[in-house]
């Protein structure tokens, strides 16, 4: 009985030095961690305050930055706007002061159009020389009005297309050629015949119809019509012209039932629609209903999901998180 009676006050005894001892190390652990966040973050609150910020904005800007950003915020001229950027899906950090200027510049342009166009570097100069597009990117290469391939370029694995589906002598790389075969046919069992008229262009190719349209209708209207050389996505070999057979016209295709298939399919076989209607203020391009281009299924899902073009895709999935 006494034994017993011992045996218990051991246990009892035990059981409390592991309780002292797991309470010690959680106050050493996290105790600690707490009250030096809590100095931490009023050191900054009364930082960015002092900077010039709102109590309120203080506490906001604590939420959504880490120490590393807030300490770039209070280098720069305080400005309430960057929680309203910040709280946009596309921000990204580094564009903040672009962000600003742009919309200082532009005030009656919206919080996203402003993300968007800044994103895709639409607040700066077209065509830059220091500037090319990531070919080890293979079928998530971008190309526009800023990213631009060299002279000898060649997209690798060009295979050249059936007349079954395309008119003579259109390549594109042997990826995107399984891809639209498997969405031809689908296509064509909904009842659409889809053409590919233009594909693959070389530089070289590329040169001679912006040249023959800067001769036909002089520089500026050129530029709306056709990509300089080494600017043009057909030269990714990753770009389609595609019609339908009984609709091949490129005033006409958008309004075409083909166009609303491609519209709702396209993506399933990794084809976005690279220049849509009402983006052209971030492509750089009219609306064109006819252009697709092979992005993968992945990709293409996002981009068809989030209703966000290439460029935007690209300047927030690929750029913002290499
Ligand atoms: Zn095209």
């Amino acid at each position: 009985m006494k034994r017993l009676r011992l045996k218990k006050s051991v246990i009892h005894f035990l059981i409390i030095i592991i309780c002292l001892g797991v309470g010690t190390w959680f106050i050493l652990n996290y105790g600690q961690k707490f009250f030096q966040e809590k100095i931490y973050k009023n050191n900054y609150e009364s930082d960015l305050v002092e900077h010039g910020f709102t109590t309120e904005e203080a506490k906001e800007l604590i939420k959504l930055f880490d120490d590393d950003k807030l300490d770039v915020i209070l280098i720069n001229e305080p400005n309430s706007k960057i929680i309203e950027l910040a709280k946009e899906k596309y921000f990204i950090f580094d564009n903040l002061s672009r962000y600003i200027s742009y919309y200082d510049n532009n005030p009656t342009v919206s919080i996203k159009d402003v993300i968007a166009l800044v994103n895709t570097k639409n607040d700066l100069e077209k065509y830059p020389t220091d500037l090319a597009s990531d070919t080890s990117l293979n079928k998530s290469i971008l190309v526009n009005k800023y990213y631009s391939l060299p002279e000898d370029y060649i997209p690798e694995n060009l295979v050249t297309i059936s007349n079954s589906y395309a008119y003579d002598d259109n390549k594109v790389t042997s990826e995107a050629y399984e891809a639209f075969i498997n969405m031809w046919n689908k296509a064509n069992e909904d009842g659409w015949k889809l053409i590919i008229n233009s594909s693959y262009r070389s530089y070289a190719s590329q040169k001679e119809v912006y040249d023959d349209y800067v001769k036909r209708y002089g520089t500026t209207k050129a530029e709306e019509l056709a990509a300089r050389p080494g600017f043009s996505e057909h030269q990714t070999g990753l770009a389609i012209d595609v019609f339908e057979m009984n609709n091949q016209l490129t005033s006409t295709f958008k309004d075409s039932e083909a166009y609303t298939w491609l519209k709702e399919n396209a993506y399933l076989y990794g084809f976005i629609e690279r220049y849509p209607e009402g983006k052209e203020n971030i492509t750089g391009y009219s609306a064109e209903a006819w252009h697709w281009r092979y992005v993968g299924e992945k990709i293409a899902k996002v981009i068809h999901d989030e209703d966000i073009t290439f460029d935007e895709y690209y300047a927030y999935y690929i750029e913002n998180q290499a």
